[in-house]
Formats: C-alpha cells, structure tokens, sequence
C-alpha cells in the first residue's frame, strides 16, 4: 500500500520538481497529495491542506469539481487528442467561438498552444511577424515592464524582469526594453493609485516616443503583476498605454495568463479599463485549473497579414504537438459552462469583502507594510523595518518559514519572496477564509521572532 513515506522517498530518488532547490527536500520533506476535492488536498495518511492559492493560480471552482469531471468523462471517450494543423473538433472550435464572444471586442481569432509560456512565445512572435508581413521588418523589439514575469521559456523569460528567475540567465536571452512600473507599492504616502500610475505613464511613453520605430509590441500583466511579488497599479495605466500604443504604432500584448477568468473582480482584467489589447494570452484557469491550454486571441487586422497565397511565405510558423488537446479544451468548456449558469462575477463580489476582512488586521502587523488587494487577490507585505520599509534579507527566508508553519496547520500558503498571498478558488467560504488568514497572521508572528 502506498504511504506518504514511500511515496516521496521514491520521488527523491528520480523525480526534479521545479522552482526548487532539490537540496532543501533534505530537511523539508515534500507534501505528497494523493487526492483533491474542493479546496481541500489530502494526502496518503488522511492529513488535509487548504489550497490557499489555486495550486499555482490555476484553479477556479474547486479540485474534482462534479461537471466539469462528468464534461471529461464523456470527452475521452468520444475524443482525447488530434493534430492539429490540417484537422479541427468540435471542443476546439466551440471554445474558440466562446472565448472570443467574452474576451474585449477586436478580438476575432484564437491561436492554441499548450502553456503560459507558450502563449507567451506564440504572442511575440506573431507581433514582430506581422510588422515583418506588413513591411516593418526593423520592429524587431519588444517593451516590458519593470518587475514584470510572463513565463521561463528563454522569450519569455526575456520579457520578464524577475531577477530571480532571469538573472542566471540572462546571457542566453533577447535585449528588451524595460520601462520603470506603475507598481503602486512605491507611490507616495497620500497619492493615490490612480495618480501614481498616471504619474509613472510618462516614463513609457517616453520609451514609446524614442524607440516605437524599433519596437513590435509592449507585453503588460493587467493589473497584477502576480509572480512579480503581487504588486498592483491602478487600471488607468492601462488605457493610457492603449492610446498611446495606437498612437505610436505598437501593438499591445496582455498577458492575462493570471488575471483572467475573474480573479480581478471582472472576468478579464482588461474590462476595468475598457481596454481591448491586440493580443491576449489566456491559460491557468481557462480549463478550470485542469488541463494545461493555452490561447492567444488576436485582431482579424493581424490575421489578414499572414494569410495570403502559399508562395508569398507569410505563414505564421508555429506548432506544439498538443495544441488544442481535445480534453482540455473540453474542460475550458465545461468552466465557461459554470461562469454561464451561475453568478460567479457576482458571488466573487462578496468573496472579495470577505477576503479584505479577513486581512485587514495584518496592517496593524509590525513586520507589514502594506495590504493589497484587486479582486480575489490579496497580499501582505513582510519588511523587517515597518517605517523604512526595509526587507528583511532574502537569505533569512522568512517567507519559507511562513510557508512550513502554514503546512504544518494544514494550510498551503506558498509567498513569493516574503510576500504572503491568499488566491483561493472561488468556492472557498468565509470559515475557510478565517482559518487561512489566523494560520498566516501565527506563521508570521513565528517568522519574524524566529
Ligand atoms: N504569464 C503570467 C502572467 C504568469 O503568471 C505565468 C505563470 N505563473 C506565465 C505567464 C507562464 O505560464 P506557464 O507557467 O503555464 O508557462
């Protein structure tokens, strides 16, 4: 009979988990999940953890969520995978025609590919192929955000600027553009967001001015810079890089591969500004947290540059072996299905009040210096110094503490640096909500005195 024991010393022996020094599963041992429902995840000997952030932000209404299992179920056993170039389905073309009806109006084609990453690479690369199609070709750069992630694929990793992830290696990727951000944590005491984010404006559309002759496509994360440490600006910024970005002939690139499907209060983050971009990547929760998809969604302006007759050599030339699974895109079905029959925008309205009771202790924290929170995402800044708000040294790993005392209470709280964030699935209730942030404020306090 399989046990937890068993389970993970086998795992030690052949298994390399990302985003993970191996080394440190020598004295911290790894969670080995044998089955999941709803919010909760249990492993082989009955102990239950909280799934305080959506296993890595992908899941929406639950795990073993009864319609979208029944919607796979019956998919297998009509169609589990086919080529796609050459040949369609019916989950494919239904999900492309339901994405594009409730993503911004523009947007008339939909692109598969497989992951976040990917959506990512995809995105960049019609950008700079349509400017290339349409007599452009010295458009060959791209503008990112400060502290901004779209994935560790190497044009991904790129377009990033986490240092964590892109430093080492750094001499293997593409020279970008990176503009200062509207990051509201750095705004000043008293200034609003909205201010600061405008203020923060000019800095890109300088960098527009002086190099859109050069430039594809600015790639942003609207509203939430998530693996950026979750850091948050105002959705002003995102209409006056829309304008601007028309104005300057670039394209823009929303990378909504977090923040969609509700997490920011509307089911795209883009809508809080009324924005519509030329290409949006979608991924995570777009099967429901199930299957791993991926879609980029573009303008019929981008289509039209690459279809023309074969010779002409415009085609856009990119593949993934499974792009548009059939089973996962059933499952993007089956979660459209449940934001269709159910208030979810709605119900998540109340979510997010419960959510901002729930943390609005912790600004009276000591080691907190700031609480943040757009829609369903809520973060808790750790400093060591409350006043200066100076960090407490990387190599202290508060975080890391904050994240095994959580384990051990049965809640999986995973901070990003010492950033501790609630991103729950949409199903989870106030009791749950109460248990995650009394267990987050304890392991905090054992955190910072320890
Ligand atoms: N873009 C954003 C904004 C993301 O948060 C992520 C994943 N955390 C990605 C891209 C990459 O997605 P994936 O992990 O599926 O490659």
């Amino acid at each position: 009979m399989m046990t937890n024991h068993s389970l993970t010393s086998r795992d030690r022996a052949v298994l390399w988990h990302p985003c993970t020094q191996m080394k440190d599963h020598e004295t911290f041992p790894i969670i080995p999940i044998k089955k999941a429902q709803g919010v909760w995840l249990e492993d082989f000997e009955g102990r239950r953890y909280l799934d305080a952030i959506s296993s890595w932000w992908v899941n929406l209404f639950g795990h073993a969520h009864p319609a979208i299992n029944a919607a796979l179920k019956d998919q297998l056993d009509t169609l589990e995978q086919v080529i796609f170039a050459g040949f369609t389905h019916e989950p494919a073309v239904n999900l492309a025609e339901r994405l594009l009806s409730l993503t911004p109006a523009g947007l008339s084609r939909c692109f598969f590919a497989d992951n976040g990453s990917a959506a990512v690479e995809v995105a960049l690369k019609m950008s700079f192929h349509y400017w290339k199609n349409t007599g452009q070709p010295q458009k060959t750069r791209f503008i990112t955000l400060e502290n901004s992630y779209h994935g560790e694929t190497l044009g991904a990793l790129a377009v990033g600027d986490v240092a964590l992830y892109k430093d080492t290696y750094s001499p293997l990727l593409m020279e970008v553009l990176t503009v200062p951000g509207p990051d509201c944590y750095f705004r000043e005491p008293g200034e609003s967001w909205a201010d600061y984010s405008t203020r923060r404006f000019a800095l890109m559309e300088q960098t527009l001015e002086a190099h859109a002759n050069s430039v594809c496509a600015v790639i942003i994360e609207p509203l939430v810079q998530c693996a950026g440490y979750m850091r948050m600006y105002d959705p002003v910024y995102l209409s006056l890089l829309r304008a601007a970005c028309d104005k300057y002939q670039v394209h823009l690139i929303a990378d909504e591969i977090a923040v969609g499907f509700g997490r920011t209060g509307t089911l795209f983050a883009c809508e809080q500004a009324a924005v519509s971009p030329d290409f949006m990547c979608l991924s995570k929760g777009l099967t429901g947290g199930y299957l791993p998809l991926s879609a980029v969604l573009t303008t019929d302006k981008v289509y039209q540059a690459f279809y023309d007759d074969y010779h002409k050599l415009t085609a856009f030339l990119h593949s993934h072996s499974y792009t548009g699974n059939a089973l996962a895109c059933r499952a993007g079905l089956a979660t459209l299905d449940i934001f269709q029959q159910q208030p979810i925008l709605e119900n998540n309205q109340q979510l997010a009040r419960l959510m901002a009771i729930a943390a609005a202790r912790f600004i009276e924290h000591p080691h907190v210096a700031e609480v943040r929170q757009t829609g369903l995402i809520v973060a808790i800044e750790l400093v060591k110094n409350k006043r200066s708000r100076e960090p407490f040294p990387w190599q202290e790993r508060r975080g890391l503490k904050v994240y095994q005392y959580a384990l051990a209470k049965g809640v999986l709280l995973r901070p990003l640096g010492n950033v501790i964030y609630f991103m729950p699935p949409y199903v989870i209730t106030a009791e749950e909500l109460s248990v995650i942030a009394t267990v987050a404020w304890d392991g905090i306090e054992w955190a910072v005195n320890g």
